[in-house]
């Protein structure tokens, strides 16, 4: 496998294309951004931490029935991916209330949600990314309304996966934003990541709220040790084999 041109460099990653039709390399890089990238940095090691853990629970994923874009790691901080046409949605599923659902609803930090709850926000970052109401889902039309309910249907079935998984790791999962993308045969694959930049990840039986996250809300609010808390939530995934 040969690597190709640069087709893209996002926030954490860069996409490459490769000799192989329909596969692409993701490098993941250190780069560290938050509130729509009004806040960057870097996290030392970061790159090959989350390519470790998502490559980690794509196999997960796998072995659930979950289809990914997961092919294999060709080196510490690159992952060969099934190329697919991103759907321009961020999936994101909520345990625990954290993030801009508190500060958009008064939700105390921490209240637990049951049944979870699976929103839609349009990813674009010139936009910040709004959350979207059913019905300008249905007007943007980005995915059929069939496919929206499988992606509703794979989201909740990858939050049951996740969670009982993560609490194995003696962590728990609050919340998470997952990308989906469409095959050249149309077929849904979760694509992108599953890591600490994408996850509220809480440390089970510490107290300390602050102690407790291993999250990028770390980063996000300068609770230091960024990279600590990105390495025990590594080092407690690959323990548990899938
Ligand atoms: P962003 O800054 O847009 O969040 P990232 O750096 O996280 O970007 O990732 C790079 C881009 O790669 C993202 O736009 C993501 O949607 C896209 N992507 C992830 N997986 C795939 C895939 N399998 N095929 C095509 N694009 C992908
Ligand atoms: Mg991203």
């Amino acid at each position: 496998m040969k690597l190709g041109e640069k087709l893209y460099e996002g926030k954490a990653k860069i996409l490459y294309a490769t000799d192989v039709p329909d596969q692409l390399l993701t490098f993941f890089k250190d780069d560290a951004t938050a509130f729509n990238a009004q806040k960057k940095g870097s996290i030392r090691g970061k790159g090959e931490i989350n390519n470790a853990i998502s490559a980690h629970l794509f196999k997960l994923m796998a072995s659930k029935g979950v289809p990914t874009h997961f092919i294999s790691l060709p080196s510490p901080t690159q992952m060969l991916v099934k190329a697919v046409t991103i759907i321009p949605l961020e999936v994101v599923v909520r345990n625990i209330a954290a993030g801009s659902l508190c500060k958009q609803t008064g939700l105390a930090l921490g209240t637990n949600i049951q049944p979870p709850l699976v929103e839609f926000y349009l990813k674009d970052d010139a936009l910040g990314d709004p959350l979207l109401t059913p019905d300008r889902l249905r007007l943007l039309n980005l995915a059929t309304p069939e496919e929206v309910e499988t992606l509703t249907r794979l989201a909740l079935t990858i939050n049951d996966v996740l969670r009982d998984f993560f609490n194995q790791c003696e962590i728990t999962l609050v919340d998470f934003k997952l990308e989906f993308g469409r095959d050249r045969t149309g077929q849904i694959l979760l694509a992108d990541e599953i890591s600490p930049d994408t996850c509220r990840l809480w440390k089970q039986g510490e107290p300390d709220p602050q102690k407790r996250v291993l999250d990028k809300d770390r980063f996000r609010q300068d609770l230091g040790d960024v990279e600590g808390g990105y390495r025990q939530v590594l080092d407690r995934v690959l323990g548990q084999a899938v």
